[in-house]
């Protein structure tokens, strides 16, 4: 059995989070960890109790919208609200933050951001972090890295592509299926 890595379970923590996203926009979510545990989390929504964007729509002016409060954002403002401690903490995202949550990350003393997606990576905010002293740091995300099946899942699709092969498939299609399944699988699990 792999063992799970710090940086997969806490980036896994963000996505499961953007799964909680109320803007249909683009789902984000984001992490908290201090000492190697999760202080806090945060996706991208209205404000307690506000409409969501999924019900009503997106409050779009110049071409943001301006209903929702960013995942870092609502992650932060969790630890103010409850008096957690975020200097010299480190956050897990799923998208590259905007140049408003950069500023505030910063502001907070957090002192790492690791993010799984580019999200229109502004030079603004990557100068910000630079001049902070904050590390900035991609880490991509493996699904597999949280499937428990994920071992026999592959083996299965193994045996399928070894008897679509057997069973005379066309070279190019087999080579489909394998890259296919290379991206579902194989290239996963080297990297966790
Ligand atoms: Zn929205
Ligand atoms: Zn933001």
């Amino acid at each position: 059995m792999n063992r799970i890595s710090w940086d997969q379970y806490f980036m896994a923590q963000s996505h499961l989070l953007a799964l909680r996203s109320t803007c249909e926009r683009l789902a984000v979510g984001a992490t908290i960890v201090r000492d190697k545990r999760i202080i806090a989390g945060g996706y991208n929504g209205s404000i307690s109790g506000g409409v969501h964007c999924i019900d009503e729509g997106c409050y779009v002016i110049d071409g943001h919208c301006i209903r929702t409060i960013h995942a870092e954002m609502n992650a932060l403002l969790q630890c103010a609200k409850f008096g957690v401690k975020t200097e010299g903490a480190e956050i897990y995202v799923t998208h590259f933050p905007c140049v408003h949550c950069c500023k505030a990350i910063i502001q907070a003393g957090i002192k790492s951001v690791y993010y799984a997606n580019d999200y229109k990576n502004h030079p603004y905010a990557i100068e910000l972090f630079k001049q902070a002293g904050v590390h900035v740091e991609q880490v991509a995300f493996y699904e597999a890295a949280i499937d428990m099946y994920a071992k026999e899942k592959s083996d299965f699709v193994s045996r399928l592509l070894a008897l679509a092969e057997a069973n005379g498939t066309e070279p190019e299609t087999m080579d489909e299926f394998q890259k296919e399944a290379e991206k579902l699988f194989f290239a996963s699990k080297q990297k966790i």
